[in-house]
């Protein structure tokens, strides 16, 4: 019977359930468990392990540079950052909602950290995310183009329902590259949240996409759904360094 029984497990693909049969049984007998109880038992099991499987590979997914948590976040340290609208985010209704978030600041004030503790908390609780350095983003985009590749990319990356573009600014873009980046992002616009971390100001993106007209029909998408976060301050790489 137990064979019969795991043998239709395998077939509805109940891996966790096969490896636990044997220990609920036990469990169910040593504690006089009704069936019920049982079934329900072996039910959370599976969907629990199910749960924990996917949240490992879509971290694994999710090209995360480093693991960077709230907990290791010194609010204390960088005022222009509210704890608690930080921890209002963690219901994620901003990601049903299709919104942005756009943190703007100096170097090492915390932009990358507090995306990447968003987009760690957003699959821990189920969501897709994607951790994209711009610059990457720019060569894939560039090489989909050159490829005639472009629907199948965005296709791809469409599957995230949340994409961090990290560190724009640094590097000017050139007028296709700036074109590009605009593509992706009217495909992006209220289908898929998007997190920015930017060393530079709204007023000084048209520098980066080298077009005051694409840097404002940019804006203009992501800023619809979305407050912009200015993060002020002192670098927390220098906090300990006498200058
Ligand atoms: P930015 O992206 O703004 O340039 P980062 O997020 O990369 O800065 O931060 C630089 C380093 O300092 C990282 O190691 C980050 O974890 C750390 N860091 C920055 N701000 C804080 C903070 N308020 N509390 C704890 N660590 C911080
Ligand atoms: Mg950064």
């Amino acid at each position: 019977m137990i064979e019969k029984i795991k043998a239709n497990l395998k077939r509805v693909r109940c891996y966790h359930s096969i490896h636990n049969l044997e220990i609920g049984i036990k469990k169910a007998t040593e504690n006089d468990m009704t069936c019920l109880e049982f079934l329900g038992w072996i039910l959370e099991r599976e969907c629990e392990n199910r749960d924990k499987n996917k949240i490992k590979l879509m971290l694994k997914k999710s090209n995360l540079p480093v693991l960077k948590t709230f907990d290791e976040f010194d609010f204390a340290y960088q005022h222009s950052v509210n704890k608690r609208q930080i921890k209002d985010w963690l219901n994620f209704l901003w990601i049903e909602q299709r919104e942005n978030k756009i943190f703007m600041g100096p170097p090492g004030v915390g932009k990358t950290h507090l995306a990447i503790a968003l987009a760690y908390e957003a699959i821990k609780s189920g969501f897709r995310a994607y951790f994209y350095p711009v610059n990457d983003l720019i060569d894939d985009l560039t090489l989909a183009n050159h490829d005639g590749k472009m629907e199948a990319f965005l296709k791809k990356i469409s599957a995230y329902d949340l994409i961090v573009i990290d560190e724009m600014g640094y590097l000017p873009f050139a007028q296709i590259q700036a074109n590009l980046f605009f593509q992706l992002i009217n495909h992006l616009y209220e289908f898929r949240s998007v997190i920015i971390t930017s060393n530079k100001i709204f007023s000084e993106w048209a520098v980066t996409f080298g077009d005051q007209s694409i840097a404002a029909a940019i804006i203009d998408r992501i800023i619809h759904h979305a407050e912009p976060l200015i993060i002020t301050g002192d670098s927390f790489r220098m906090r300990n360094k006498i200058v």
